[in-house]
């Protein structure tokens, strides 16, 4: 029997809403999950491995013209092209450091902007990704949480920032055997578990073995530690998780992660032992920033392995990036050492990450939306002029 040829009604003269551009009405299938869009091929009356063509096409292939997808009969690709659309975010700006970091400022339907951040090194690359607009953390050294403007992205924008990025480096899983994009982390705009949700339907469609196929190993999502998600993150996803801890007493965490008055620093460690993967095979990582005077003494070191005593760990110390207005300082490279030897001694690897795409505001922290930079100083030359 012929399959039904899906027909939706616009809900308004399609010439009318095709000019309005970012109104633009057709519904778009990305940042669908699987289920989700089973359920959309159901309510046109479409079976179930239709859904699976399309997601091939859409997360394997990296199509979005329903007119190239071949396994599609034409009058479906036609009337599908009429009523859906796979979205792409708009590059707003790109960026490239002498380091060959890349930095995509990425342009939202609704003209919000993020930042999204490939690191290429040796033998691997790591794509950063953002999981809010902003940040409501205001963390006390890290530029993204002075931005004002704040929302969560929907799933689609967050698996989008990958598929943009696979798109501008030809990087598709069907393209070349040794791709750019070896492994992920949800580190940059935002606190991904204020936005779990999305970030699990965003990292569950990326990890989907029918598509993008990027294995939860080569997967971590950094955060401070928001207690009820962190448990959900590893029942339900068990992707490699990151913890921003900074520092070893409440009183200094209080002053630079304000989040730590609500969830402080023993009932974090608890959750991490707590992790499904914290095995000695997936270690969790500790996160470090190492500020001159602030945290950075052998004392804090020491004081640093008692807490996380008995916990598959790794501490990654990150030498603070400094970003225009920012008031604190870098560790010297002989403290970061002193502190480095301190960790590994207690049987704990101590990698010192390397300051990556610093010259481009690209480096850990240093986020924050030029958008938001460029209004503020339109503002300001506004005023003036007045
Ligand atoms: N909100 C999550 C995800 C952001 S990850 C989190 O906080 O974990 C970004 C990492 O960079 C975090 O560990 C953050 O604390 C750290 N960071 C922020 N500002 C920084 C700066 N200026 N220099 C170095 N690291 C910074």
């Amino acid at each position: 029997m012929a399959e039904p040829t899906p027909r939706l009604a616009p809900t308004a003269p399609s010439s009318q809403l095709l000019a309005a551009g970012q109104n633009d009405y057709r519904i778009d299938l990305l940042g669908l999950g699987r289920d989700a869009l089973i359920a959309e091929m159901a309510r046109l009356s479409l079976p179930r491995f239709r859904a699976d063509q399309l997601w091939h096409w859409i997360y394997h292939r990296g199509v979005t013209d329903f007119n190239a997808m071949t396994t599609l009969a034409k009058p479906l690709r036609m009337a599908l092209a009429e009523t859906h659309q796979i979205s792409r975010l708009a590059v707003s700006r790109r960026q490239e450091s002498d380091d060959g970091t890349i930095k995509w400022l990425f342009r939202l339907a609704d003209g919000n902007e993020i930042e999204t951040v490939f690191i290429p090194e040796d033998d691997r690359g790591t794509l950063c990704i953002s999981s809010q607009v902003g940040c409501t953390l205001n963390c006390h050294f890290c530029h993204t949480g002075t931005q004002r403007l704040v929302r969560n992205l929907t799933a689609g924008e967050i698996v989008g920032q990958l598929m943009a990025v696979f798109d501008d480096l030809n990087d598709w899983p069907s393209g070349r055997d040794d791709r750019y994009v070896t492994s992920i982390v949800m580190m940059g705009m935002g606190e991904p578990l204020y936005n779990y949700d999305n970030v699990r339907t965003a990292l569950k469609i990326i990890m989907d073995e029918a598509g993008i196929a990027l294995s939860r190993r080569r997967i971590t999502l950094s955060t401070t530690g928001i207690l009820p998600q962190m448990q959900a993150c590893g029942d339900e996803l068990a992707v490699n998780l990151a913890v921003s801890l900074h520092a070893v007493t409440d009183e200094l965490r209080d002053i630079l992660l304000p989040i730590n008055r609500k969830y402080p620093i023993a009932d974090v460690l608890q959750a991490c032992r707590e992790y499904p993967r914290a095995t000695n095979a997936r270690r969790i990582t500790f996160e470090y920033v190492m500020l001159k005077d602030v945290n950075d003494s052998p004392a804090d070191a020491e004081a640093l392995v008692k807490l996380i005593a008995g916990i598959p760990a790794k501490v990654n110390l990150i030498p603070f990036n400094p970003w225009p207005g920012s008031v604190y300082e870098t560790s010297s490279d002989a403290a970061i050492e002193a502190f480095a030897r301190v960790v590994m001694r207690a049987g704990y690897a101590s990698p010192v990450r390397k300051p990556r795409g610093r010259d481009i505001l690209a480096a850990c922290g240093q986020l924050k939306s030029a958008s938001e930079r460029l209004r503020r100083s339109q503002r300001q030359d506004q005023a003036e002029t007045a």
